[in-house]
Formats: structure tokens, C-alpha cells, sequence
């Protein structure tokens, strides 16, 4: 087999977990004892805007006290060592991936730390809270919301990651359990374009099947050791 030179990695909840990121699993589960429905969803919006960005700003700020582990570290060694392509598209609203140190990630479903203006549409870094109506620092209306993807909107940067898929020859899918979609259609996309899949998680996946290799454990070992693996030369 020749070595792979493109790499696409996708990342889920499995990695932050293990740095104490509660997120909710897929739509009709519970995110820190809420609805999903009521807080991840545009029609939650409307109905309670100051519950959503209570949450959000809970969100935000617990995010800002947690630390990357060695599964981010790793990917971030990846991308500053792999000289071929590389993009580590997220799943994930945190900037742990960023924190440890990766360059070329692509956040899917948003950002945490970012607010996203309804009326202007910019994107604003944010660490604060949005609960007290802050203005826009571009056009200085009080319409700015969480920069997340909410069930039933598009996720980010759908062209970007399918050029990326189509080039690739490595596909590896970490900590996600293959139930959110489109994500979880990216395995059998990489795979029909010719990429060889791998998956790393804690356990067997709705997905597993459509992977030419399945590994199951902690993301904190076994993204290391996949990451020493691929940058050792093979004699
Ligand atoms: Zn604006």
C-alpha cells in the first residue's frame, strides 16, 4: 500500500470528553440537563432567547476552564509535521484543537468563543456573555447569538470539506459515534472517493461498519499512538 500524502481527520465529543466537555450525543438527547430541542435549535431560540444564551454563556465560560489532552496534542504534532494535506474537520465548538496547538481545523458547527450577528451576519470572537445584549462591534445592532450550528441549520463549510474528502487518501474518524449527519456520511464519501477509513473510539460505533479498520479505546491513547505510527517513516 502507498503512503497516504492527504489526511482528512474528523473529530467528536469523544475527544473533549476526556478534557470534562459535557456535549449531547445526537438530536433528542440531553446537554447538560436540557432539551436539545430547547437549546440547539432555532425554533428554541425564538421561543426562549434569554434560556439559550444563559446556556451558551455557561457553555463559553466552562469551556475557557478546561485544558486540551494529550488526543489534541497529538493531532496538533500531526499538523506540524505532516507535509502532505491535512484538515482536522471538528465536530466540536470548543478551541481545545486550537489550544493544543493545530492550525488547519475546521469548525463545522461553529464556534463557542465566537458570536455570529443575525443582523449583519459577521462573526465576532467572544469570551464574554451574550445574556446582557451586547452590540454588534460592526454594526452595532443588539443581535448577536451563539456561532453554533443548531439542528436544522447548514453546517459550515460544506465545499471546503468535501474538496478536502475528495483528495484525500486517509480518512480517520475520532470520538464520534456516527449518528449526526452529514458527518457521519463522510466515511462512506471518503471511502466511495477512494480513501483508506479509520476509526478511533471508545467503542464500536453506528458507523464502524463502513470502516476498513475499527480501534477501540481511549482518544487519549490511541490518538498518540496513531499519530507516532503515521509520522515514523516505514522501511
Ligand atoms: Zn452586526
Amino acid at each position: 500500500m502507498s503512503e497516504p500524502r492527504n489526511i482528512v481527520v474528523l473529530t467528536g465529543a469523544g475527544i473533549s470528553a476526556e478534557s470534562g466537555i459535557d456535549t449531547f450525543r445526537d438530536a433528542g438527547g440531553l446537554w447538560e440537563q436540557h432539551r436539545v430541542e430547547d437549546v440547539a435549535t432555532p425554533e428554541g431560540f425564538a421561543r426562549d432567547p434569554e434560556l439559550v444564551q444563559r446556556f451558551y454563556d455557561a457553555r463559553r465560560e466552562a469551556v475557557q476552564r478546561v485544558s486540551p489532552n494529550p488526543a489534541h496534542e497529538a493531532l496538533a504534532k500531526l499538523d506540524a509535521e505532516w507535509e502532505g494535506e491535512l484538515l482536522i474537520v471538528t465536530q466540536n465548538v470548543d478551541d481545545l484543537h486550537e489550544r493544543a496547538g493545530a492550525r488547519r481545523v475546521l469548525h463545522m458547527h461553529g464556534e463557542l468563543l465566537s458570536a455570529l450577528c443575525a443582523r449583519c451576519e459577521a462573526r465576532h470572537s467572544w469570551s464574554e456573555t451574550l445574556l446582557d445584549q451586547p452590540a454588534c462591534p460592526g454594526c452595532g445592532a443588539q443581535a448577536l447569538r451563539p456561532d453554533v450550528v443548531w439542528f436544522g441549520e447548514m453546517p459550515y463549510q460544506m465545499e471546503r470539506i468535501y474538496a478536502h474528502l475528495r483528495r484525500a487518501d486517509l480518512f480517520v474518524s475520532i470520538g464520534t459515534s456516527g449518528a449526526v449527519y452529514p458527518a457521519a456520511g463522510f466515511v462512506r464519501d471518503a471511502r466511495e472517493l477512494g480513501a483508506r477509513t479509520l476509526e478511533l473510539n471508545l467503542e464500536r460505533s453506528e458507523g464502524s461498519y463502513w470502516f476498513n479498520e475499527s480501534r477501540q479505546g481511549r482518544a487519549s491513547e490511541l490518538v498518540p499512538e496513531w499519530v507516532k505510527e503515521i509520522l515514523t517513516p516505514s522501511v
